[in-house]
């Protein structure tokens, strides 16, 4: 006991640390608080140390060392947690990355209105309070041909306020092969059933047919739901209804017609090979009362929930005191209006929207791509050690949108036998900015159509960092 009475003694005071040279210049670095409070965990750290075992290396007591391990523990207070990474999955909108890259106007537009005033909610005309919810409106009636639109927080706000507005306490009918789940946390029943709309399950899932919705029809039911199988297919022996067929039961039967489009496409994708992704113009023209999909998918825009179709009731979803706690800010309509603005002029999109830019990349702007990158890892890989090559992969959309297309594209591969795909895959993951790649027949795959126009020297940075490492080490 005395013994550890003792060695508690001996360890610094915060104080007495605060005057080591080394700390002063730690808190040239760091706010004091900072400094202070990483002392803190170190000497506690300490403490407990010697409190458990009785004993301690005196070596560990040494102030300079207990001050290195207070900067660890500042460096990791401070350190950023939402972080720039190098996409090399070839997954264009991917979820767990941030989905859709911005388009450089709505970047330059989320500047210049954030950094002054606006009239975010303000009538210009009339010189009194406006609504927010004008400002992409009138884009998104041009650009679509909807009677109204209104945009919220994300596609999942847009569904249950739809719901919540029109069909609360009303039977909803949706397809058994359509009851999606989407990135674990958007479950289509589960928003169902919290906006208070009554779920009616109709069919199986690989098939169901108009008369499955027919018979279901009682005095209760509100809408028809069709539901984007954003990213799954059934294939093989499968029937569904299309969306005509359903406005047009819907309309027979004086009930409303509502489709979640998941992924919002503007353009049309059929030239890159991407089939079964229908416009919003094109679904709206079947004269489906409501559809709502996301804004930083397919349409390469900000997050956002985008409600499109008739006026009456995108009103009624307006009054909805919901619509409060959906509501979008002033940077997400600027960089919403400035993407949509560059939809004007569709080859303009395609050239600018970077979703729309690497969907479209041609393969032969890919072999050559890859085929940089590969030259410039060789010089940094010895080939006894080593294997880089140029291989054919598939890119795939992702973000839940056309899950079956397959885009032909080129990935750089990196193969040996002195290290595993495992431990470049974690020194990529690491490094910074961190690089995210794929491992595959125990190779690392580098897809380099999501990688930008700097990524290709931060990789390569990161290869030869990391062979210089390997070869000090073997
Ligand atoms: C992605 C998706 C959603 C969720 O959209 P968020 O914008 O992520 O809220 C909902 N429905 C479908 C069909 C989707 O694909």
């Amino acid at each position: 006991m005395n013994n550890i009475n003792e060695l508690l003694r001996k360890l610094p005071s915060i104080d007495k640390l605060l005057k080591h040279p080394e700390a002063i210049s730690l808190t040239q670095k760091f706010p004091r608080e900072i400094v202070v409070s990483s002392l803190r965990e170190v000497i506690e750290n300490k403490r407990n140390i010697i409190r458990q075992m009785g004993h301690i290396n005196t070596q560990e007591l040494r102030e300079d060392l207990l001050i290195q391990k207070a900067e660890e523990i500042a460096n990791a207070k401070t350190a950023w947690t939402l972080r720039r990474v190098v996409n090399a999955t070839g997954v264009i909108v991917h979820t767990n990355l941030g989905r859709s890259l911005l388009p450089d106007e709505a970047i330059r537009r989320i500047a210049s209105i954030s950094s002054g005033y606006n009239n975010l909610e303000y009538d210009l005309e009339k010189g009194c309070r406006g609504s927010r919810y004008v400002h992409a409106e009138k884009l998104l009636r041009e650009l679509t041909g909807a009677e109204a639109a209104l945009v919220v927080n994300n596609n999942a706000a847009a569904v249950f306020l739809v719901l919540n507005t029109i069909a609360k306490g009303r039977e909803v009918i949706v397809s058994r092969g359509e009851l999606v789940e989407i990135g674990g946390s958007f479950r289509i029943p589960d928003v169902m059933a919290s906006s208070g709309a009554i779920l009616k399950e109709v069919g199986c899932t690989n098939k169901t047919h108009l008369s499955d919705y027919e018979l279901a029809i009682n005095e209760n039911t509100i809408a028809i739901l069709k539901v984007h199988k954003s990213n799954y297919k059934i294939v093989g022996f499968t029937d569904e209804v299309s969306l005509s067929e359903l406005v047009e039961t819907a309309r027979k039967h004086n009930l409303y017609c509502l489709e979640d489009m998941g992924s919002g496409c503007f353009v049309d994708l059929t030239p890159y090979g991407i089939k079964d992704e229908p416009t919003v113009r094109w679904e709206l023209q079947t004269g489906v009362h409501v559809i709502t999909f996301s804004g930083d998918k397919l349409l390469g825009g900000p997050q956002a929930g985008i409600i499109l179709g008739k006026k009456e009731i995108i009103e009624k979803c307006k009054k909805n005191p919901m619509t409060r706690a959906f509501r979008v800010d002033k940077l997400t309509l600027s960089a919403l209006e400035a993407t949509l603005k560059l939809y004007l002029d569709e080859e303009k999109a395609k050239q600018q929207i970077p979703t729309l830019q690497m969907i479209s990349a041609s393969i032969g702007e890919l072999e050559k791509r890859a085929g940089n990158l590969a030259e410039q890892l060789k010089k940094h890989g010895d080939s006894d050690k080593v294997e880089i090559k140029v291989e054919k992969v598939i890119s795939r959309v992702g973000g839940g949108a056309a899950p079956t297309a397959e885009l032909p594209s080129r990935a750089v591969t990196i193969s040996s036998h002195i290290f595993s795909p495992q431990t470049l895959e974690h020194y990529f993951r690491t490094y910074d900015p961190p690089i995210i790649i794929r491992i595959e027949n125990n190779k690392i795959y580098m897809d380099v159509r999501t990688l930008l126009k700097d990524d290709d020297d931060h990789i390569v940075s990161a290869f030869q960092e990391f062979m210089r490492n390997l070869s000090s080490r073997l």
